[in-house]
């Protein structure tokens, strides 16, 4: 079986005209011949314009925690477009949702909504410098916070070598201004004495310590329970603020997110993908006395906050979350799928390992999963790298970048999970017939 993207190719030629890179975010242009438009999408199951069929992992970066076009979901929304849209005035629902989100995240003591999980982000930041009257804050190397000025900072790990300092920690995007970089702390995860050595020099500076602790940008390399309740520990002692970025992990590792799954409670943390299933919907929620701040000095707010359709599509997802088996069925799928790749990989002498949690998995080529980013600039990539192109072309999608974790879904089913080995088996094939593979630079994601 192999792909035409005849449809998608002329497509883009047309599109490209009119749309930068002919998509609506960079991090959709996959290049000029490989860039996908999507037809429809429904359960698990993606199918482009050329009618190729995918059983996706991307799940759109994560939000179809349900699966695409889920009807439950779908008709709460319906109900929402019929009660009007956005107001500029609050609806008796946001204190329903609140409250929801208060029963399943004990940290979530008050709740704000937004939009995007970027939205949910910068509000985090904006009330922890207010709370803290400090403005500076410390981030994870290979973390992502989204696309705010504050955030588009990274660590370019392929350029970096172990025994020469730190990495450098570069803006992600032209026009980002270079002086914000003096507002802004880098740390390697899993490490505290080093948390420990910045809080200790900077703390009069430092508002927040700003943490995804399984980083669903950057293959699912986890922190260690230990090291989250360091640097919880630190950041009481230290008087810093622990914001818990759970954009991705949030109502899909666990019901009460990650810091369940860690046993750890943030002061701050954010939720936004699975919150609505794929409805564009967000909160940055918290401690009492620091989330009063808004309204109280602190200003939040936004045209589209809680359209009546986003928060009634949230109010079911989260509804289905909290009363159904549907993140133990998801995580379920999700060990089943490593087990089975572990199967077809150890048959061939492969090395391999995964991390994160099984709904969010990071599939590595080596014995052990990086402890941190620096790790996985030493890990080879390249066989992750060789493998994606041939799961599209079998219909199987996953992100080309190998730090992208693979999301599972309620509706990925034990049919999905059949085929998907079945192909993942011929495509692990195809790369060792190819092989010796270039030592190629990795995939790298269009974010300018
Ligand atoms: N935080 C994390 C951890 C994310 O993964 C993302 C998006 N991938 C964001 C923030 C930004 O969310 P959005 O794309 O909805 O703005």
């Amino acid at each position: 079986m192999t792909r035409s993207l005849t449809k998608s190719n002329s497509h883009f030629q047309k599109a490209v005209k009119r749309l930068p890179l002919g998509v609506s975010s960079n991090f959709r242009y996959w290049g000029e011949d490989k860039t996908i438009y999507v037809k429809s999408a429904k359960g698990a199951r993606v199918t482009d314009i050329d009618d190729n069929e995918y059983i996706d992992y991307r799940l759109a970066y994560g939000p179809c925690i349900l699966g695409y076009a889920d009807s439950r979901v779908d008709a709460a929304a319906r109900a929402g477009m019929e009660q009007g849209g956005v107001f500029a005035l609050s609806t008796e629902r946001e204190l329903a949702v609140a409250e929801r989100i208060a029963s399943m995240v004990p940290a979530a003591e008050l709740v704000r909504f937004s939009n995007s999980g970027t939205e949910a982000v910068m509000a985090a930041l904006r009330v922890a410098r207010a709370y803290t009257g400090k403005d500076s804050y410390v981030v994870v190397e290979g973390g992502y916070h989204g696309v705010f000025d504050a955030a588009l900072w990274y660590t370019p790990i392929e350029e970096w070598r172990p025994g020469r300092g730190d990495p450098h920690l570069v803006p992600y995007s032209a026009g980002v201004p270079g002086v914000l970089r003096a507002l802004l702390h880098a740390v390697p995860m899993n490490d505290a004495d080093r948390l420990e050595s910045v809080f200790k020099a900077y703390s009069h500076e430092i508002a927040a310590f700003l943490i995804e602790p399984i980083m669903g940008n950057c293959c699912s390399i986890s922190a260690t329970k230990e090291y989250l309740r360091d640097a919880r520990a630190l950041c009481d002692k230290y008087g810093i603020l622990l914001i818990i970025d759970e954009v991705k992990t949030g109502f899909r590792v666990g019901r009460g997110g990650v810091q369940e799954l860690f046993g750890v409670k943030a002061d701050l943390c954010t939720f936004a993908k699975a919150m609505g299933n794929g409805y564009p919907i967000s909160v940055c929620c918290g401690r009492e006395d620091i989330m009063r701040k808004f309204g109280n000095g602190v200003v939040h707010g936004g045209t589209f906050t809680c359209h009546s359709i986003a928060l009634s599509a949230a109010q079911k997802t989260l509804e289905i979350l909290a009363e159904t088996p549907a993140l133990a069925t998801i995580a379920d799928y999700g060990t089943k799928l490593r087990a089975g790749m572990s199967q077809i990989l150890a048959q061939r002498g492969i090395k391999h390992s995964f991390s994160g949690h099984p709904s969010m998995s990071g599939l590595f080529f080596s014995e052990k999963p990086p402890r941190d980013y620096r790790d996985w600039a030493s890990s080879d990539y390249t066989f992750y790298e060789a493998l994606a192109p041939h799961l599209h072309d079998l219909g199987v999608l996953c992100e080309p970048d190998s730090r992208e974790p693979w999301f599972v879904c309620e509706a990925h089913d034990e049919r999905c999970l059949g085929e998907t080995l079945n192909r993942f088996e011929t495509a692990v094939d195809r790369v060792v017939r190819s092989a010796p593979r270039p030592a190629s630079a990795p995939f790298t994601k269009y974010t300018t």
